[in-house]
């Protein structure tokens, strides 16, 4: 609720103070339990560090978190301890994440070992049983990551993840790095997952093509604000917000051929959150820009059940159409 992220120095002796950062500068929003919301927009629009200060692995400037009605905002990390296990994040780059000196039985004993729980035995039994869930065998327990696919490393990184029950669990752009064959399988078993074990996601992506499958709500984020938020269906049939339009025409067509709408669209240079426009930061970027947009910033404010934005103008936008595919010759 509200929170903030500045990042910056306050100066020195030979360093002139900075106007501080605003990475996440006032965003609001409830992850329900058992549903995915998606976070997404372009990077540098402050998405990470949202997902970084749900989980208190970084602090915020202002701002609270509350999980499962419980305040955790100034909980110190030696209370925050018992609330880890039920807070867990899938990293996007399944190679960084593992540590190439482990073997992957080790890699997923780790999380237990920290906690103190089971004997060798019990957590034996675990790691065989989340190497079934994400569709890996004991065979691959005695095998270093370095050995595996980007896929197989990101089912290992997702079963580490899984290892001590979370309930929420942090998906940071888990496919982003990953071949796009690869892509939909790795989705899919998150998909599966969350059935299965009654997961709760807050799932990152910087487009809204892998979200479209996955998502119950879809929240986009742009220079470090919430511009629209809705359930998905409501989002991807009418988007109220021109950023969010831009992103639905950045999903690739069916058809290669012809330039997307969005490589037009898109001339504008992305900003920094370092020198956020006046006004609705996006005016810059907008096409329906008026000159109220380059003074004033708009709120979050309702449009219909569930869906909301933030622009002056999302109320007169013509009904959305998708990109028609392109026709074949
Ligand atoms: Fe575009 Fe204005 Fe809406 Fe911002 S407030 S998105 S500049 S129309
Ligand atoms: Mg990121």
């Amino acid at each position: 609720e509200g929170l903030v992220r500045h990042f910056g120095s306050a100066g020195g002796l030979f360093k002139p103070a900075r106007a501080p950062v605003r990475a996440v500068d006032g965003v609001s929003f409830a992850v329900m339990r058992g549903e995915t919301l998606a976070l997404v927009g372009e990077s540098g629009s402050g998405k990470s560090t949202t997902a970084r200060l749900v989980l208190r692995l970084i602090d915020s400037s202002a701002g609270r978190i509350r999980f499962d009605g419980q305040d955790i905002t100034d909980l110190s990390q030696r209370a925050l301890r018992p609330l880890r296990q039920r807070m867990q994040m899938v990293f996007q780059d399944p190679f960084a994440s593992l540590d190439p000196r482990l073997k992957v039985r080790q890699t997923l004993e780790e999380p237990l070992i920290v906690h103190g729980m089971g004997n060798a035995a019990e957590r034996r039994a675990r790691v065989d049983e989340l190497l079934g869930l994400v569709g890996l065998s004991q065979h691959h327990a005695d095998r270093y990551t370095h050995e595996f696919s980007g896929g197989q490393r990101q089912r290992v990184g997702i079963a580490r993840a899984l290892m001590l029950h979370p309930d929420l669990v942090v998906c940071d752009e888990p496919v982003s790095a990953l071949d796009v064959s690869i892509q939909a399988q790795v989705v899919n078993l998150l998909k599966d997952l969350q059935a299965r074990l009654r997961l709760t996601y807050l799932f990152i992506a910087h487009d809204l093509a892998v979200v479209k499958h996955m998502a119950d709500r879809v929240a986009v984020m742009y220079l470090g604000q919430l511009v629209e938020i809705a359930p998905k269906h409501s989002l991807f049939a009418n988007p109220r917000h021109p950023y969010t339009r831009m992103l639905l025409d950045a999903i690739p067509r069916p058809q290669p051929g012809e330039p997307s709408r969005h490589q037009a669209q898109a001339a504008g240079e992305v900003a920094s959150p370092a020198s956020a426009p006046a006004g609705c930061r996006f005016h810059p970027r907008c096409p329906f820009a008026i000159d109220r947009c380059r003074v004033e910033e708009p709120v979050l404010e309702p449009t219909e059940a569930g869906h909301m934005a933030a622009c002056h103008r999302k109320n007169e936008l013509a009904p959305w159409e998708a990109a028609a595919p392109a026709a074949a010759s």
